[in-house]
């Protein structure tokens, strides 16, 4: 597999070079999809020989590889069934009866997990507001893990990731952020010091709303391969046309990143106008709260942006309600705009208002969406009336 010396590319050359077959005359210019579920053997197989697929599949080999180049680790990543089988095997990494530190708005279904092991005692959890520096540091004493989503999905709050390295080394804990609202384009924390990265790559890196992966990435090949005997034995693989489709994807996704970035940052200017707002969350806006907390330390501002109804949740559901081009749908990420008020799930936390609507803004035309959002906030305003 060619890697094209990486460090020298730009990132949004990488995804399109990483993860290429060897070139030989006469071979694909793609890596192909393998479909097997085992492999011809014949007595002992040797080291590296391909025995099952649960073990390994060449079809997965190709994303593992550009992930880890492109989050600058010296080791490929690891792909997984999906973002949460990814979250779960890096929860898997605190001890029994150790320590977690959480964000109180991490994304759902993350939250959810660390809430069910401390429930069942396999760990304990300590949960704190991401954005508040102190108090994140006063909460490493002791822990085992500290779980950093930034910008977090919904708030879009920003953790100060450089800030909070040095403490959690000093304490031993071992530092983990989600990146899937920044991607590897915008955001690299392990090379502020994290020690795991997780991806829903069904998101951006995917970008077509069409599979579910997670991956991993780490920096020591020893970790990377307890991690992957584990993945082994939890079964919590992909299947190779998912990983082969997530590939395929993220050749794309400096692109599509650009434009919806684009995008919402230019929406986000413009709703930020409305009356009807009582808020608009966006890192890219100059008045945002993390604004330049997320200057420092991203490369551009994602394509995700929420919004808060001052009419309140009946306002925001005739808003999502009244969206033609956007759909409502929950997700994000794609090629596709898409709308949801995040309070419609159950187990979605306190600190998330009735009254905001998660905009992930997709890339079709800017002043299509914005003709759609207008329509949006005359819903909203009739439903009030
Ligand atoms: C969607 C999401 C996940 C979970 O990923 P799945 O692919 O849905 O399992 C984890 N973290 C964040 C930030 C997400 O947005």
């Amino acid at each position: 597999m060619t890697s094209s010396h990486p460090d020298q590319l730009d990132p949004s050359t990488a995804v399109v070079a990483l993860g290429r077959p060897e070139r030989t005359p006469g071979a694909a210019l793609n890596p192909p999809v393998v479909l097997t579920s085992t492999f011809v053997g014949a007595g002992e197989p040797a080291p590296g020989e391909r025995v099952y697929a649960r073990y390994s599949n060449p079809t997965w080999e190709p994303l593992e590889a550009a992930i880890g180049a492109l989050e600058s680790s010296p080791v490929p990543g690891l792909a997984y069934a999906s973002g949460m089988a990814a979250v779960s095997a890096a929860f898997s990494l605190v001890p029994i009866g150790g320590v977690a530190v959480i964000p109180r708005t991490a994304y759902n279904g993350t939250a959810s997990l660390a809430r069910e092991l401390a429930a069942d005692g396999a760990l304990s959890l300590r949960e704190v507001d991401s954005a508040d520096t102190a108090a994140v540091i006063g909460a490493l004493e002791g822990a085992d893990l500290i779980w950093l989503e930034s910008p977090s999905n919904p708030l879009l709050d920003v953790a100060d990731l450089p800030a909070i390295r040095p403490a959690a080394q000093a304490a031993g804990v071992t530092v983990v952020v989600d990146n899937t609202f920044s991607t590897p384009l915008r955001q690299r924390p392990l090379e502020v010091g994290a020690d795991v990265v997780v991806h829903s790559a069904t998101k951006f890196i995917a970008g077509h709303s069409d599979v579910l992966m997670g991956l991993v990435v780490v920096k020591n090949q020893a970790l990377r391969d307890a991690l992957a005997r584990r993945r082994t034995l939890a079964g919590s693989v992909p299947g190779a046309f998912d990983a082969w489709l997530a590939l395929r994807g993220l050749r794309t996704m400096a692109l599509r990143l650009d434009r919806a970035e684009a995008s919402a940052g230019e929406l986000a200017r413009r709703l930020s106008e409305e009356p009807a707002l009582s808020r608009v969350r966006y890192p890219g806006l100059p008045s945002d709260p993390h604004h330049h907390r997320a200057a420092a330390q991203m490369s551009g501002f994602g394509a995700i942006i929420s919004v808060e109804l001052a009419g309140g949740q009946g306002a925001a559901q005739a808003f999502v309600d009244s969206l033609e081009l956007f759909t409502a749908a929950t997700s994000l990420g794609g090629v596709e705009s898409l709308a949801e008020r995040r309070q419609r799930h159950p187990g979605e936390p306190a600190q998330v208002p009735q009254e905001l609507v998660r905009l992930s803004i997709g890339i079709e035309h800017v002043e299509d969406l914005w003709a759609d959002l207008q329509r949006g906030l005359r819903g909203a305003a009739a439903s009030q009336g």
